[in-house]
């Protein structure tokens, strides 16, 4: 048995059967890169699920983690810590105007349960609308908000007051939100739905449906956030002012971290709300760094140009099986014709991991520091794979 086969073993018989997996052992990464256990080189598109966004094995987040390991990992949220407070400064700094606060967690289901709850307990209200197409994750609260029926439909009973308005619609997000709303909660661009960029004008008017009802407005910047579109946030570019945003993913350099930004509208949960790793030192101490090197990298403006190279390579390929090729910054969509699944495992094979996003959407999330011949090897294995008899 060889080493791969040993380890994919081990998984498939002690792990629990949870994700389609695919036939590969990855065991190291470099930026854009990562290796499987045969030492074979792939250009990684699928960065964590858009986790990776300053590189694999960050050299400034490595040796972060390195130093505030030997120094404190772990302080619960009781005691004040040196690492949290400056964290908690800089989210608040570069967040859209308004958020004021933030509560600190580890993934991007627990930012939308904290941002339900607290949503809640601040309008006394009950009901939340989330959008069709939308994604907010796999826990009881954040899989009510999250629109696809074959994800809910086992778990039932989930929380109740959850309803679903078409998105980009405004007369539907009108028709949704009533005295009863405690929140909207939307994604800036749709991810997991299939790459669907939200249009400003609908943002605009979701923050006036929301006033006008009361109701908070809930941003999920956990796929979008941290220069992946091209901005820090989204919601920067498209005037988005939340109540509440939830941020993950790419906080921390790759450490799990998750994180809900409030503005003064949302009420202290003390007693309410906690979270034993959430804003432990070592996530921090990598936030710092991840954080400090997207700002003097610039990635924002690096994810803006390399999307606009990759897009227009796709869109130049001519390859009959597109039929639209949605983007923001370095978040990008190719919407095919036919089931995607066949063609990612083409493009692993030729040393490219891509994602799907649905079962026609091609996904790219690359890591942010991808370089230009890199894209220029993806987008012409892409145009190969897909121009196949
Ligand atoms: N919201 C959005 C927009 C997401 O893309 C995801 C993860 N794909 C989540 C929420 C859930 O995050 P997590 O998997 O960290 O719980």
């Amino acid at each position: 048995m060889s080493e791969a086969t040993n380890y994919q073993a081990l998984e498939d018989q002690y792990g629990l059967d949870v994700y389609p997996k695919r036939d590969v052992t990855i065991v190291r990464g470099e930026g854009a890169r990562l290796w499987d256990i045969n030492d074979k080189e792939y250009i990684d598109c699928a960065a964590g699920i858009g986790v990776a966004s300053v590189g694999h094995a960050n050299p400034d987040v490595a040796q972060a983690l390195a130093e505030q390991a030997s120094r404190l990992v772990t302080c619960p949220g009781i005691f004040y810590n040196d690492v949290r407070s400056r964290l908690l400064e800089r989210l608040v700094s570069l967040a859209p105007h308004g958020l004021e606060r933030a509560f600190l967690c580890n993934s991007g289901s627990e930012a939308i349960e904290g941002a339900l709850k607290a949503a809640r307990h601040s309008t006394g209200r009950p009901e939340i609308v989330s959008a069709m197409r939308g994604y907010h994750g796999r826990t009881m609260g954040a899989l009510s908000a999250t629109f696809r029926k074959e994800y809910r439909e086992p778990f039932q009973p989930l929380p109740g007051g959850f309803s679903f308005a078409a998105f980009n619609n405004v007369e539907k997000l009108k028709a949704a939100v009533n005295e009863n709303t405690a929140a909207v909660v939307l994604e800036p661009v749709q991810g997991e739905g299939g790459i669907r960029p939200g249009k400003p004008e609908f943002f605009e008017a979701a923050r006036t449906i929301c006033d006008d009802a009361g109701a908070l407005l809930i941003i999920d910047e956990i796929q979008t956030g941290f220069c992946r579109t091209g901005s820090f946030f989204a919601s920067d570019q498209l005037g988005i002012e939340p109540d509440i945003m939830c941020v993950a993913k790419a906080i921390a350099g790759g450490v799990p971290m998750g994180a809900m930004l409030v503005n003064d509208k949302v009420k202290p949960l003390r007693g309410l709300h906690g979270s034993t790793f959430g804003g432990n030192p070592l996530a921090c101490a990598a936030a710092l760094a991840a954080i400090d090197f997207m700002i003097r990298e610039d990635l924002a403006e690096q994810a803006r140009a390399k999307g606009a190279r990759f897009v227009e390579q796709l869109r130049a390929a001519e390859v009959s099986r597109i039929r639209d090729v949605r983007q923001l910054g370095l978040m990008i969509g190719i919407e095919m014709k036919e089931r995607v699944q066949p063609f990612l495992v083409a493009l692993m094979d030729r040393g490219v991991l891509a994602l799907p996003a649905g079962p026609t959407v091609l996904r790219l999330l690359p890591p942010l520091v991808i370089s230009e011949d890199q894209i220029d090897t993806v987008a012409e294995a892409i145009r190969e794979v897909l121009s196949a008899e």
